[in-house]
């Protein structure tokens, strides 16, 4: 039973002997890790007959302690102390023996320094984890670092580890697994899991409060930084900056960070070349997209998840018809579900390929003319309402051009309707402009890094 009592430093049997005992029959039982954290913060206080107390530094560790190795402990104590071998468990009653420390000056330091649980959100979604990802060709590298990196936080020479490909591949799911593993071995970790969007907002908001340095402290005080699509730290020079230092100071002090991108250190343009080649410190490792058999493997691992069950025939069929993004696959799946329950029929190919046909709309869909102008405006640092004004100044020609190039190849709006959403131009307009961002993007490679980088901010924004 857990009692809360204060420590008393002058009740002397040979507990020190016996707790040596112990933790050596324990030793063998559990990995160093497991005894590292677990174990050895423990401290005997008292040997009373065959009741041995030791004391625990906080409440949450008692509870963890309880519910891992119950049944380890009470079989080591018997061993130990015989078959009537007790262990009782105190806990540092940290609140009042710093209030004590405080009124009293001569009060010995005897509070055993452990971290505390952290009260903040990590921001991990439980539902990301190693055992549910599939491992294939694709992903190969980037899921067995980021298995190594989650054993390993910070002391491992994969720090920056920098993950990087395609939309929907799974470098979320990948980044946050390793979140949620770390957590689970190191649950007194400070794990902090955020896009590179949401660091930029929080940042912003923190200067606006005058708390700069509360922000900038918080999470140079992580033992793991995971930043979600860091290319949206692109032409955001003064959230670079900080990113800088906090990133400077995690890894001088052997910190994890963990960072996710659409595309490899090198080719993020614009971003500061201190931060491109502190990204290739570490280990990059890419995502391609599935092969076929990873494909299949995905679907019918999922379908079991799910409780439909579909023929191989309709599995391959998906397989071959969304090949290159695995939310889609997913996507399919829930769909199929979804008509399924409802129309209660059979998953015929006839079915399966309406389905197929609605994600590929589905997909077009989910990108609004609006959100492109936003994203394009923000980027080339222009006034959104300029874009729709008559003005022929060059650089609002050019984002609003590039916006109804975006417009016409990322949604299903008419021409018309996207001359209408910029200003009222009539479609002639919108044909000028898709045709001369086509040209530009033939002869020029920085036109078609600029535009690759904004498609693929849109996409992923609108997921
Ligand atoms: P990204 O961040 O690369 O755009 P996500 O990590 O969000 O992609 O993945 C999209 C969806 O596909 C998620 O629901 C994720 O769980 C799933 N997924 C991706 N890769 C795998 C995989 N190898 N095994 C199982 N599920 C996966
Ligand atoms: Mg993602």
């Amino acid at each position: 039973m857990l009692n809360i009592l204060p420590i008393e430093e002058d009740v002397y049997t040979d507990f020190i002997g016996t707790w040596k005992e112990c933790l050596k029959v324990i030793k063998d039982n559990v990995s160093d890790l497991t005894y590292n954290t677990w174990f050895l913060p423990i401290k005997p206080v008292s040997l009373t007959g065959t009741i041995l107390t030791v004391q625990l530094p906080s409440q949450f560790f008692w509870e963890w302690i309880e519910e891992h190795f119950n049944t380890l402990i009470n079989r080591t104590i018997k061993e130990v102390l015989g078959e009537d071998g007790k262990l009782n468990f105190v806990i540092t009653e940290e609140k009042e023996e710093i209030d004590s420390r405080q009124s009293s000056q001569n009060t010995q330091s005897q509070r055993i320094a452990m971290p505390q649980k952290p009260e903040f959100s990590s921001n991990l979604n439980p539902r990301y984890t190693f055992e549910n990802f599939i491992k294939g060709e694709g992903n190969q590298l980037a899921s067995a670092a980021a298995k190594a990196i989650s054993e390993n936080p910070g002391t491992n020479s994969f720090n920056p580890f920098f993950i990087y490909g395609g939309v929907g591949l799974g470098k979320t799911h990948l980044i946050q697994a390793i979140g949620n593993k770390i957590l689970l071995e190191f649950p007194f970790k400070k794990v902090i899991y955020l896009s590179a969007d949401e660091f930029t907002v929080e940042f912003v908001d923190a200067i606006q409060s005058n708390k700069r340095n509360e922000f900038s402290n918080f999470y140079k005080n992580m033992d793991a930084l995971i930043i979600d699509d860091i290319q949206f730290l692109v032409g955001k020079e003064k959230t670079q900056d900080l990113f800088f230092h906090i990133f400077n100071n995690l890894h001088q002090s052997n910190k994890q960070i963990i960072l996710s991108s659409d595309r490899p250190p090198k080719d993020l343009k614009g971003l500061d070349d201190r931060l491109i080649s502190r990204f290739q410190w570490g280990l990059s490792a890419d995502i391609q997209p599935p092969d076929l058999e990873t494909r299949i493997a995905i679907l019918r691992r999922k379908s079991v998840d799910y409780g439909i069950s579909i023929s191989l025939e309709v599995i391959e069929y998906i397989a071959k018809s969304i090949t290159n993004n695995i939310r889609e696959l997913e996507g399919c799946l829930i769909k199929l579900l979804a008509n399924v329950s409802l129309n209660s029929r059979p998953i015929d190919i006839a079915f399966v390929k309406r389905t197929v046909q609605e994600i590929a709309t589905d997909r077009k869909v989910n990108i609004t003319i609006e959100h492109i102008t936003k994203t394009v405006c923000g980027y080339l640092k222009v006034d959104e309402n300029k874009i729709r004004d008559k003005t022929r100044k060059k650089e609002i020609v050019l984002a609003r051009q590039v916006a109804m190039y975006l417009s016409k190849k990322l949604t299903q709006n008419s021409l018309k309707s996207i001359g209408l959403h910029f200003g009222g131009r009539d479609h002639s307009t919108v044909i000028h402009a898709v045709s001369s961002i086509e040209e530009a993007i033939a002869t020029d490679k920085r036109m078609q890094d600029l535009c690759e980088m904004l498609q693929s901010q849109i996409e992923v924004n609108s997921l």
